[in-house]
């Protein structure tokens, strides 16, 4: 993690622990009002409140007498890459010591089989254990946002979301609220008020903490494990408290057809979430895979958000999202790891699944070829994982890309040990952002910031991390 400090040497020789200061790296990053911005010798300008102050070309900048620099030092991170932190629009915290593990399950049997056991052993003790080193994961792996899912019991939300203050990432976090095919030992007349109260004091609590960097969201499992009456009133609350509301969607098949004998009156999948006033802008349904025209049409009058997971529906073999149709009915789709269905936190890794998903799809669904559909290319992806995942959220007036005026989210990547052999490096940011998603390496990411301060990265001591 050491990079040279060229000048006002009075930072150490390491990355810049705290604003202000300048990074001198090649800088990419997708523009909010549309394409890319690559300067091979460029310059983020970070003030003292974390704000980026300027970014542009090193030449210009230092012609014009280093505008926005304020005192600090000038950190020269050559030949590394400085790109926007990555967003994670869907992961589950208690899951992660599983990752990797299952496949070849369908969905309703691998949550009983290996991820109840998990969340159900998920208490305080072990969310402040697991989840420090699960925040220097997402660090490592360049993941400065995250949205997750907690498990059941409220202390281990508490215990997550004060390690989340402490290490600096910028997440969303909920526990998960299951008034049905739960794991919680609750008789049933008492669920449903314990879930709500539960929720409402850790939004309460935590909800817009330090500045919004913390926020809650209220997450009912999925249909299956809850009520109308759940569903109902989590997003009653959501909505007046402000907070986000997020759940899975039609996800996997025997999911499908549990979801039509428990809501029999519901015309679909998505019409459940729809009775239950729950769908809009501030709502966030991971998968929606198999969907009907209606339930797209609808998802888009509402403006509800999509967390695309294709390597989780590629490991438990749910199906293939459709992503080039949803973009073309307006749907704000970002990406998710979806972690522990998904086998990776990286989002680069994410993004290779989603190509190669998306390309199946191009290549089978019309005859003769990929005529019509449209391609996503690296930089695509990209602003995916992303600028995109900062739109889902409603944030991206703050984050998801290198502008001036944003928080400073943003990540170093040593590109060259993104290529085949030494030396084979390229330059192009297609090219270059290429080989991030397709030659991903686990070590290439070596700095990400929230609001220009370093997060940490380091696994904590103290050996093997689980329940
Ligand atoms: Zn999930």
């Amino acid at each position: 993690m050491m990079a040279r400090v060229t000048e006002d040497q009075a930072e150490p020789a390491a990355l810049p622990p705290r604003p202000p200061y300048a990074l001198r790296g090649r800088l990419l990053t997708p523009i909010a009002a549309g394409g890319t911005h690559h300067e091979p010798d460029g310059v983020v300008v970070v003030d003292d409140a974390g704000l980026i102050a300027h970014v542009g070309g090193w030449a210009a900048w230092d012609a014009a007498g280093r505008p926005g620099r304020a005192s600090g030092a000038v950190h020269d991170v050559r030949p590394w890459l400085i790109l926007p932190g990555l967003v994670d629009l869907h992961a589950h915290l208690p899951q992660i010591p599983n990752s990797g593990l299952g496949s070849g399950l369908h969905l309703l049997d691998w949550l009983e089989r290996y991820i109840f056991p998990l969340e159900r052993s998920f208490d305080a003790a072990t969310a402040s254990v697991v989840a420090p080193a699960a925040f220097a994961a997402m660090a490592r792996a360049g993941t400065t946002t995250a949205v997750l899912y907690g498990a059941a019991w409220p202390d281990s939300l508490e215990a997550a979301f004060a390690v989340a203050e402490r290490h600096g990432i910028r997440a969303v976090i909920g526990k998960v609220m299951m008034d049905r095919f739960t794991y919680r030992d609750l008789p049933p007349e008492r669920r449903l008020d314990t879930e709500l109260r539960e929720s409402a004091e850790l939004c309460e609590r935590w909800h817009g903490r330090d500045g919004g960097r913390l926020m809650y969201a209220f997450s009912p499992r999925f249909a299956v494990s809850c009520t109308a009456e759940l569903l109902r009133e989590s997003a009653d609350l959501a909505r007046s408290t402000g907070a986000y509301w997020q759940t899975h969607l039609s996800e996997d098949r025997n999911e499908l057809a549990e979801v039509a004998r428990l809501f029999p009156d519901a015309r679909d999948y998505l019409d459940v979430y729809d009775r239950a006033g729950a769908l809009g802008p501030r709502t966030i349904l991971a998968h929606a895979i198999h969907l009907s025209d209606r339930e797209i049409a609808r998802l888009a009058e509402t403006g509800s958000r999509i967390a695309h997971c294709p390597e989780s529906n590629l490991f438990l073999a749910s199906g293939a999202m459709r992503l080039a149709r949803y973009r073309a009915a307006g749907l704000i789709v970002g990406l998710g790891s979806d972690v522990a269905a998904g086998p990776s936190l990286s989002i680069f890794s994410v993004m290779r699944a989603g190509a190669y998903t998306h390309d199946l799809i191009r290549v089978t669904s019309e005859p003769g070829g990929a005529g019509g559909m449209p391609s996503f290319g690296p930089l695509d992806w990209l602003r995916l994982g992303t600028l995109d995942g900062a739109r889902a959220l409603g944030i991206d007036d703050r984050i998801g890309s290198l502008e001036p005026g944003k928080e400073a989210d943003l990540i170093v990547i040593d590109h060259a040990l993104t290529a085949p052999l030494p030396g084979l490096e390229v330059s192009s940011p297609e090219q270059l952002v290429s080989r991030l998603v397709f030659r991903s390496h686990p070590a290439m990411v070596r700095g990400a910031w929230v609001r220009g301060r370093l997060l940490p990265a380091d696994p904590p001591e103290g050996g093997p991390v689980g329940p």
